[in-house]
């Protein structure tokens, strides 16, 4: 067949993972928790099949659950999204990234994607015959920080969408109020649209504010914005994601959801929206997570990786030149045959594959977990 991707392989969570169970390693490597979720949320989901809804739910979601949506996001950010015309309930984040982008990306039009980026956006940009403009983010002693002026210089009158990731994923930054500011002063008075990926947005530390697009309203007004409950709720198998937009974007939106998946299953649905009218679960996860980032920074302090910041998501960036001079993807395989703990080359998140000598730990894992990598980490 002649490949409409051929430059894709199999993604580097599902390498790695499979590496990692072949060497018995501890798998901090693709991105989800070792631990269970709460017994509420399955006796949630278990009610709603006992009561029936096990029927399609409507196309773009079990009422009850975008309204939950609707009133987080507004409790939260301060945004008021319309039940009926503004919320789409996806398969995943995943799936609301993709129909996102082939719903608004015409063949020749450019995307801007900030690297290091999430795997799954170029590819969609490449299925709609859109142009990825790929500008990288800036390391300093803060970490890494996107350099909005070239953002700027990348934009063009074929600009169609900015994609956007904070709390990001790969490198554990999050955007503030003043990276808000600089893109609402690109994108004012164009057409531009903007594509949010805010799956993490209830991991953000030290007391900082998830800076969602949603709380500026010009920004909100052009936006698709995503989030995952698998994320959320450590249910990352359970594939169920939304996206939120204005009226006419999602109306678009849903012309193409409904012929790509149509809607998502219902008693998973009717689940978390019963288990969503108690916001502690989301207020508490990050005091949750930095307690984890905490201990797992503490644990490499003295050994010869050299931590990057870590404001939020659950990956924990370290440089290892102190150790190796391999290459990331080498030196990740290393990690996991020899020393039995697997992680993430950072440059599988470039397109050209850039080596910066950094690979990613995931700490969403038991204290246990952490504690036995570390001491195989401490080793080196
Ligand atoms: N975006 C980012 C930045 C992610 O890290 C992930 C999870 N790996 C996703 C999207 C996909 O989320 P989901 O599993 O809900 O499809
Ligand atoms: N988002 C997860 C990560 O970054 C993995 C998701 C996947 O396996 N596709 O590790």
């Amino acid at each position: 067949l002649n490949s409409r991707l051929p430059a894709v392989g199999t993604t580097v969570f599902s390498r790695m993972s499979a590496l990692a169970v072949q060497a018995q390693a501890v798998n901090l490597g693709q991105g989800f928790p070792d631990f269970a979720c709460e017994r509420s949320l399955i006796q949630a989901v278990n009610e709603a099949m006992q009561a029936d809804f096990n029927q399609y739910p409507m196309m773009s979601g079990a009422p009850v659950l975008r309204q939950a949506i609707v009133a987080k996001i507004a409790s939260l950010y301060g945004h008021q999204y319309d039940v009926e015309r503004e919320i789409t309930v996806t398969a995943g984040a995943t799936q609301a990234l993709t129909t996102t982008i082939l719903c608004c990306v015409h063949p020749g039009d450019e995307v801007i994607v900030i690297e290091p980026t999430y795997d799954s956006y170029v590819p969609a940009i490449t299925l709609s015959g859109g142009v990825p403009v790929l500008v990288q983010m800036e390391t300093g002693a803060s970490g890494y920080s996107v350099p909005w002026a070239k953002v700027a210089a990348a934009v063009t009158p074929r600009t169609r969408l900015i994609i956007i990731n904070t709390p990001h994923n790969p490198t554990g930054s999050v955007l503030r109020a003043s990276d808000l500011q600089a893109l609402a002063d690109i994108v004012r008075g164009t057409d531009i649209l903007l594509l949010s990926d805010e799956v993490y947005e209830h991991m953000v530390y030290d007391g900082a504010r998830h800076e969602s697009v949603c709380r500026y309203a010009e920004l909100a007004a052009r936006a698709f914005v995503v989030s995952s409950f698998g994320k959320t709720y450590h249910v990352t198998g359970w594939k169920v994601g939304y996206v939120a937009a204005p009226a006419s974007l999602m109306a678009e939106f849903r012309k193409v959801h409904q012929y790509n998946v149509f809607t998502v299953n219902t008693p998973m649905q009717h689940g978390i929206a019963a288990y969503m009218a108690d916001p502690r679960p989301y207020l508490e996860l990050p005091a949750f997570y930095q307690r984890k980032r905490d201990l797992f920074r503490a644990g490499l302090q003295g050994s010869r990786f050299e931590l990057l910041p870590a404001d939020g998501t659950y990956f924990q960036c370290v440089r290892y030149d102190r150790i190796s001079q391999q290459t990331e993807a080498e030196f990740a395989e290393w990690l996991t045959t020899e020393i039995k703990v697997a992680a993430i080359p950072v440059s599988a998140f470039y397109q050209q594959g850039k080596e910066s000598g950094i690979v990613r730990f995931c700490f969403a894992k038991q204290d246990e977990t952490l504690t036995l990598a570390l001491e195989r980490l401490q080793k080196i």
